[in-house]
């Protein structure tokens, strides 16, 4: 790694899905492919906010500049979030 982001892989909801989050931030894995991270938003607000990590799992680049407020997610006590906007 080496790069000074706190990556925190998440579970959100019924279906558990798979998000990343930074600094309240969630990014989703657009394909099957676990490289590929971008911005959960980036279809609703065009986000530029991506992820790219090697095969081996280390952060390559990231761009973090987000056009929008952060999300909301509660935290349940087994360590799951529901997203509340
Ligand atoms: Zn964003």
């Amino acid at each position: 790694m080496g790069i000074g982001v706190h990556i925190e892989r998440i579970c959100v909801g019924k279906q558990r899905k798979q998000l990343i989050m930074i600094s309240n931030y969630t990014f989703a894995r657009t394909t099957t492919d676990d490289r590929y991270w971008n911005c959960s938003k980036k279809y609703s607000t065009k986000c530029p906010a991506k992820l790219r990590f090697s095969d081996s799992g280390a952060l390559l680049h990231y761009e973090l500049e987000h056009n929008h407020e952060p999300p909301s997610y509660f935290k349940t006590k087994a360590g799951h979030y529901v997203k509340l906007s």
